[in-house]
């Protein structure tokens, strides 16, 4: 028995020691791999943040700002352990065409105003911002990149020969490209199974949030609803593919989101529905 005890943890601190730039994912425990330094990831993404701001203008409309701000601050506060380098910052960009919003490294969130057709309240809001956020506590822009750069690359990176080093290739249009963010309406999102994860992720974080994460299924009915009989489905459902699945998924993980709900220590205040 304590031969093969003394034998499993061998093989852990091996596969440890195989592992470099392992991380865990939160919430879903998932092991991934970044073979990209997070601080360069991070370094490049605010420079891309501030490419967005001089590409869109920024909304003077006080109410979004308002709401995106008081939502902001709320789902910041819950993902600190998880994204703890993070500057929050919650940028509105008058876009009015645009129904989509995005979340980079380093804690940069722009939320479009065409988004606020959909969103009837805080917490379906704070839905599509949370499932945003998610993507970046579960570092899937760094997965994306080190793909790309393992497939570039071929058997140089094995091993994670690049991680925490310079990483000189990591550039802020690549950091666009993997955010889905370089073309703007006709971006490509992460893969499906990506998608999943932070649907899953997204509602824990809003019902950690004290947001009630039934609201998370009614945004993307709306999302539905809005693409029903349009050439050009919102921005959001184009990188994030509709399915039944992703539906079905958020329903499987309500009793637990409920729960997480009810436990939140943000006090739960009725929203002004409009
Ligand atoms: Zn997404």
């Amino acid at each position: 028995m304590k031969a093969v005890t003394r034998l499993a943890a061998a093989a852990g601190t091996l596969s440890l020691m195989l592992c470099t730039g392992c991380y865990e994912v939160p919430v879903t425990g998932r092991s991934a791999v970044s073979l990209v330094s997070d601080k360069e990831v991070a370094k490049q993404s605010v420079e891309a943040f501030n490419e967005m701001k001089k590409r869109y203008p920024v909304s003077r409309n006080r109410e979004y700002n308002e709401r995106v701000q008081r939502v902001g601050d709320r789902l910041s506060k819950v993902v600190f352990w998880d994204v703890p380098d993070a500057e929050w910052e919650f940028i509105v960009f008058e876009v009015p065409q645009q129904i989509n919003a995005f979340a980079m490294a380093g804690g940069k969130v722009g939320v479009f105003t065409g988004l606020f057709k959909i969103v009837q309240n805080d917490d379906q809001l704070a839905s599509v911002l949370a499932h945003e956020i998610a993507h970046v506590a579960a570092r899937h822009v760094n997965e994306r990149l080190s793909q790309d750069m393992a497939v570039q690359g071929g058997g140089l990176l094995v091993g994670g020969v690049m991680a925490g080093s310079g990483t000189g290739s990591i550039t802020t249009g690549a950091v666009l490209d993997a955010y889905g963010l370089t073309s703007g309406i006709t971006a490509v999102g992460f893969d499906r199974k990506k998608e999943k994860e932070a649907d899953h992720i997204g509602l824990i974080y809003l019902a950690r949030a004290g947001y009630n994460p039934e609201e998370a299924i009614k945004v993307l009915e709306r999302l539905e609803e809005e693409s029903t009989g349009k050439p050009m489905p919102p921005a959001w459902l184009s990188t994030h593919p509709s399915s039944p699945e992703r539906i079905l998924q958020l329903m499987d993980l309500m009793p637990k989101a409920l729960e997480a709900y009810q436990r939140s220590g943000f006090k739960q205040t009725p929203t002004l529905v409009k």
